[in-house]
This record gives structure tokens, sequence and C-alpha cells, in this order.
């Protein structure tokens, strides 16, 4: 067992993979020290962690609530810093070992790019960053000291399948998929839900980002496209499986036949766990992250209804092209999910809003960052067009 003490930057601490990291740091306070903490605006939180984590630095990327931070922490040896472009910053001290990339949505990109060429370790959480810039990233890894250890749990389900196995023996992966909480719903039903049901998720207790992609199905999307790069394997390749219990996070099938499964609750503490730890597992004696498989005499799987879920042939459609084109689906996801949390449209008008923004914004077959930074504003844009004429 490797004894190195750790030292940690959760960018994003204030959400919930980040309120989590913060948990399995303190279990483990001889291994593990937040270092760095970051959020976006709540900063009564962040205040709140920067007491009782001690961390050398906090950034906020709002500015506004600078001062609020300073004067809540004076007197305590914490640097205080603001701005977006602090987080890269901060990620990049020489000593941080781990980054936990837990911040929601496009933002991750440019932070996560600055510890990769710092050589941090990243505990990746943030799955928009490989949507939009999968081959700029596999590519930067290449050629620096950095490594992706995966925190979502059916990639980290995935990635521990594969430890031990040399990767060209797998013949495919085995995507599993909760199929969120409008998996029995009609049609015409998904039509009129509201956003209080699609925030009520059936096994899964995570952010409002991710749990809206979920019940539509992004998520998934985005997860295969997330498993192409980390694993380098070819979308036709990845299988996904609907598996209502959420107790297999994933599997992956061998030349030989056969499968590999890893098992248990869904508690994203888990996967946080293994991701810091690795390659080691960290002792845990807590009974609610042990499985009782008695408790689930039944584990289904089924395939997904890829017609009333058209966001997630859209990823597929999208990794297919390449280029640009899931940096545009990201950008149109984010408006349609924050429009659709602000009860503008339907939930069946986000497909509408991504299928326009897809077609109207210019394809580069071969971004830069430049190219996919300027994407990612053309498209927010473009989104903006469809909704304001949906107003009109
Ligand atoms: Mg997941």
């Amino acid at each position: 067992m490797s004894k190195e003490f750790k030292n940690i930057a959760v960018l994003g601490s204030t959400g919930s993979i980040g309120t989590q990291t913060l948990d399995i740091i303190s279990e483990y306070p001889s291994m593990f020290h937040a270092s760095v903490l970051t959020a976006n605006h709540n900063w009564q939180l962040l205040a709140e962690q920067a007491k009782k984590y001690l961390p050398e630095r906090i950034v906020i990327a709002d500015v506004k609530y600078y001062h609020n931070l300073k004067e809540a922490l004076a007197g305590l040896p914490i640097e205080v810093v603001a701005g977006a472009d602090a987080i890269a910053e901060a990620a990049a001290l020489p000593q941080v070992d781990i980054v936990v990339t837990a911040m929601v949505g496009y933002s991750g990109l440019i932070p996560t790019i600055a510890a990769i060429n710092a050589g941090k370790i990243i505990a990746l959480a943030n799955k928009e960053t490989l949507v939009v810039a999968g081959e700029l990233i596999t590519n930067l890894i290449k050629t620096s000291n950095s490594e992706i250890i995966p925190v979502d749990s059916e990639h980290s389900a995935i990635f521990q399948c594969l430890v031990g196995e040399s990767c060209n023996r797998a013949n495919k992966i085995l995507l599993t998929a909760s199929g969120g909480p409008f998996r029995k719903l009609s049609k015409e039903q998904l039509d009129k839900v509201t956003v209080k049901d699609a925030l009520r998720h059936p096994n899964w207790n995570m952010g409002a980002k991710v749990t809206i992609d979920s019940a539509s199905m992004m998520n998934k999307g985005f997860e295969m496209i997330e498993a192409r790069w980390l694993f380098g394997c070819p979308p036709s390749k990845i299988q996904i499986v609907v598996h209502p219990q959420s107790i297999v996070h994933s599997m992956v099938e061998f030349v030989d036949g056969s499968i590999k499964a890893q098992l248990g609750v869904p508690d994203m503490r888990l996967p946080i766990r293994y991701a810091l730890g690795y390659p080691d597992r960290l002792p845990s004696d807590n009974p609610k992250q042990k499985l009782s498989l008695s408790q689930f005499s039944t584990l289904t799987f089924e395939e997904p209804d890829y017609e009333k879920f058209p966001l997630l042939t859209y990823a597929f459609k999208a990794i297919e092209m390449g280029g640009n084109m899931p940096c545009i689906l990201n950008a149109a996801n984010e408006k349609a999910v924050a429009a659709f949390l602000r009860e503008e449209i339907k939930f069946t008008d986000m497909p509408r809003l991504a299928a326009y923004t897809m077609e109207k914004t210019p394809f580069i077959p071969s971004p830069t960052l430049d190219d996919l930074i300027a994407t990612n504003t053309e498209a927010l844009k473009i989104a903006d067009e469809w909704l304001t004429n949906l107003r009109s």
C-alpha cells in the first residue's frame, strides 16, 4: 500500500461531488489534505468549508463575493482569490497532487487543461470536459505526466473492470443507465412532465444539471462519449444497457465472452474513494455503503428507448461526426437544461433545441482549443436564437 500523503484540490467544492469528496477527505485525515477549494458563487458554504479544512488557497469564481469571503476568513492563514481564471491557476499549484474536477458543465474545461499541463492526477468528475474536447485532452494526456482516474460511477466501474487486463482484450463496454424517472412514461406523458418530476431521480442524489440530464438520457449520451475517450473504445462497441436498480455500475465484455461487472450501492462516495486511493482500495466500515445482495432479489437489464429519448441518439450522431459537434451538442444542452429549469420550455423541447443548434452551428472537423472556445460561444448564441423565436 502506498503511504504517500496527498494534497487535493477540489474544484467545485460546494456542489454535490465536491461536498462528498470532502466527506472522503475527512474519513482519511492521515492520507489527504484539502489544499485548494473553489466555488462558483456559494461563498457562504465555501467559507464554512475553508474554516473546517484550512486549505492554503480558496477561489471564488464570482468576484462580487470576494470581500464577503475575505471578511469571513479574516485572521486565518488562507489565501482568498477571486475570478474564473484563478481556478486554473490554483489547480496547477506545486503542492497539489490530485485535482478533483467537480464543477458543472463547460467551465470544467480550462482548469482541467491547466491541471494536465502541470502533471497532476485528475480525478475526473466533470464529464463535459471529455465531451467538449475529448480528442484534445486525450492527446494532452499522452504527452504529459498527468493521468485521469474517472469518478463518474460508470467509468469508475469500467476502469475497475479493466485493472489488471490489457485494454486490447476487451470486446465491448456495457454502459449501464438507470433509465431515470421517466423510463416508463409514454411520449405523450413526457410532453407534460414538470421540473419537479425531472428532479426526482429514483436512485442517485445529484446536482440539478446532471439530474435533468439523467431524466433526458443526455447524461448517458455524454457518458458514452466520455467512455469513448477514456478507454479508446469506438462508439459502436459501447452498448447502453438500462438497469433500473443501479447496482451494477457498468461492465466490460472480453474477447473470450466473459463479462466483468462492478457492483455497489448507488453512492458517489464509493467511486470518489476509489479515485483518491487508486491504486489502493481504502478500507471503509460505513454500513450504508455495503451492498446487501439479498435486498435485491432481481437485477434487470433492457434496451434503451432511443425514440423516446432523442438526445441519446444525438450523442451517437455527434461523436460519429466528431470535430466540434459534441461541443455544439453540449452547449445546446446547457442552454436547454437552464431554460427547462426556469420553466421556459417543455422537457420535450430540449432535443428540439439541440437538433436546431447542431444543424445551424458551423462544423469544424479538426478543431483547436480556440476553435472549441469559439464554437461554445457560437452554439450558445444559436441556442438563444431558438429560445427567442419560441417566445415570439
Ligand atoms: Mg454517471
